[in-house]
């Protein structure tokens, strides 16, 4: 059927470019050429790492930010046609379990997920010219919708469950810490959704300028003293609540210390260090800790909002280079002078 460009993970820091056959999609799944694809913070994790993970079994194709064109229907495909433009939710839930049975597709122990090995399946993702997934993951790009937009849908949907979590309503005062695309987004989506007052703290100024430019109310440089700027600015209450989109060490103790007592405390990020914590004010400030993973059928939800021009995005893609370049953006993305948020990588 011809072949095609693939940027394969061979490893930390070790992606090729190589020239792989065209997949054909099997029974019940769709072949998708791919139209643009973000690389994830996870995706640039997996680069930087210093030995291979379970997650990520090279050579594996990454990639599960993504848009495109469907191009063939395999075996028994009913509900999409040639040409139909469409994203897809990376999580393939076993359907069965508990949690599946329960709406908590997020959390099915059986899942695996395009462009990772989780659960043991290597699943080639969308950082190739054609890819193939199975049909009930795909969703269909709402009228309006564009592929660059498409391509944003998941991270979109990790944010806006992370910004509902925990939410204390009207007039909350939320501090985010670490403005890369996922606090970003989360600020776009607090600030969306009514009378709230979003404190963002970073380390990069760049990345805070940007926070201010869309709307935060208060940007906190890292390097300042965050956890008394955040007292200052609620007459030493602290936060409603504080949501963690960075997984820097130190962050969950300046939490506890911003937060109000009553408070919650999101942790969306990934820690991949152990954290040695005083649980005594969980307790005595009755303070709640509440993890946000991923999303169940927030795609769709946010595709709406997008459609409806009710969040905008186009300017969390900060570039755009064909596919083809995929090695030299990767090598790039991990500079420490890296100013990009979003990028994205693009197939015509
Ligand atoms: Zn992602
Ligand atoms: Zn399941």
């Amino acid at each position: 059927m011809g072949t095609m460009k693939a940027l394969v993970y061979h490893g930390p820091v070790d992606i090729r470019l190589e020239t792989r056959p065209i997949p054909s999609p099997a029974e019940g799944e769709v072949l998708i050429k791919v139209k643009g694809v973000s690389i994830c913070g996870s995706d640039l994790g997996a680069y930087r790492l210093h030995e291979v993970s379970d997650r990520w079994q090279p050579p594996i194709v990454l990639g599960h930010e993504f848009s495109g064109e469907i191009t063939g229907l395999g075996e028994g495909v009913q509900n999409f046609s040639i040409g139909e433009p469409v994203t897809a939710n990376p999580i393939l839930y076993c359907g069965n379990c508990y949690y599946c049975k329960h709406g908590q597709i997020n959390l099915c122990p059986n899942r695996y997920s395009v462009g990772t090995s989780i659960g043991g399946i290597r699943h080639d993702g969308a950082m190739q010219e054609y890819m193939t997934v199975r049909s009930s993951a795909v969703i269909p790009l709402l009228d309006g919708v564009s592929f660059k937009q498409g391509a944003l849908m998941e991270p979109l949907a990790v944010s806006f469950c992370a910004a509902s979590m925990g939410d204390k309503g009207e007039s909350e005062r939320v501090a985010i810490i670490g403005a890369g695309p996922i606090g970003l987004m989360i600020l776009k989506f607090l600030k969306a959704s009514g009378n709230r007052q979003v404190f963002v703290s970073d380390v990069l100024p760049g990345r805070l300028n940007f926070a201010k430019s869309i709307g935060a109310d208060e940007v906190i440089d890292g390097h300042e003293d965050v956890v008394s700027r955040v007292a200052a600015l609620t007459e030493g209450v602290g936060a409603d609540r504080i949501v963690i989109a960075a997984g820097v060490p130190g962050v969950l103790e300046q939490s506890l210390q911003m937060v109000r007592n009553g408070g919650n405390i999101v942790l969306v990020a990934l820690m991949h260090q152990k954290v040695h914590l005083d649980l005594i004010p969980i307790v005595a400030r009755q303070i709640s800790l509440l993890g946000s993973y991923m999303f169940t059928d927030e795609i769709k939800k946010v595709m709406a909002l997008v459609a409806k021009k009710q969040v905008l995005v186009d300017d969390l893609i900060t570039s755009e280079h064909p596919l083809s370049e995929g090695v030299e953006v990767f090598k790039d993305l991990v500079k420490p002078d890296c100013k990009d948020i979003k990028v994205l990588l693009t197939n015509d």
